[in-house]
């Protein structure tokens, strides 16, 4: 296998976004639900990240705005874990407190910024395309250290977002590399990897130790071997497993 270009996912697969969903939502529970212990956080940031009301996902689909989906999902984790709704009118101390934690948490991974600089020496393109607005994801990039990759294609770009296909086909448009030779790099089993094989590209399921979601846990890597996907457990066997 030798590709072209390579493009890349942001949310944890370039930048800790669990860590920092992890520190913002401490910040939440402090506040709002006290009478959760911490040894119970871990939950907390295990409800969020499974987003068991499939707001995110609707958002993907172009179906609602970012913040109407933040708010709806704060409610959920409210109601699930005892605490008070959160309305349209609480909710913007709430987020100032959960986003602001957020934002100034923004990180990369350890092997990120090296991963980078190999698949530029590499002589290949590379890009990002993710489920969040590019401006967001533009700004995010740049506190974690990593604005040298171009955001091409946001969830605003076409209007929706992955898995549909024409994501990454446009991905590889804008990076201008045929689709066959282009990889797709995430953290997502099936939203990232698999939906990007699905379109044509070559999925790679990023699949770093403990990050898994609640519902990943029974994702069978070997099977997804079988059906052409490469699966790594970090950034660092990029290049070498894309054959470069
Ligand atoms: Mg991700």
């Amino acid at each position: 296998m030798r590709v072209d270009g390579v493009l890349l996912d942001v949310d944890d697969t370039l930048v800790d976004t669990k860590g920092g969903f992890a520190q913002a939502l401490t910040a939440v529970a402090v506040e709002y639900l006290p009478h959760v212990p911490a040894d119970r956080y871990p939950e907390l940031l295990a409800h969020w990240r499974t987003d068991p009301g499939g707001y995110y996902k609707r958002f993907t689909r172009g179906e609602t705005d970012a913040l109407t989906q933040r708010r709806l999902r704060a409610d959920l984790l409210h109601r699930t874990f005892g605490g008070e709704p959160v309305t349209e009118d609480s909710f913007a101390d709430w987020d100032a407190l959960f986003w602001g934690t957020f934002e100034r948490s923004w990180a990369p991974f350890d092997d990120s910024a090296a991963a980078l600089d190999a698949l530029r020496a590499a002589g290949v393109r590379i890009g990002v395309v993710t489920n969040a607005y590019t401006e967001l994801q533009e700004r995010k990039l740049r506190a974690a250290g990593l604005e040298g990759v171009p955001v091409l294609v946001g969830v605003d770009t076409l209007g929706y977002g992955k898995p549909h296909p024409d994501v990454f086909v446009e991905g590889a448009r804008r990076l201008g590399t045929d689709v066959a030779r282009t990889a797709y790099v995430g953290d997502e089993p099936t939203t990232d990897a698999r939906a990007a094989r699905d379109a044509g590209l070559v999925g790679v399921w990023l699949d770093r130790p403990g990050a898994r979601r609640d519902d990943e846990h029974h994702v069978d890597a070997d099977a997804l071997r079988a059906d052409g996907i490469v699966v790594l457990p970090g950034l660092a066997g990029l290049p070498a497993a894309l054959g470069l």
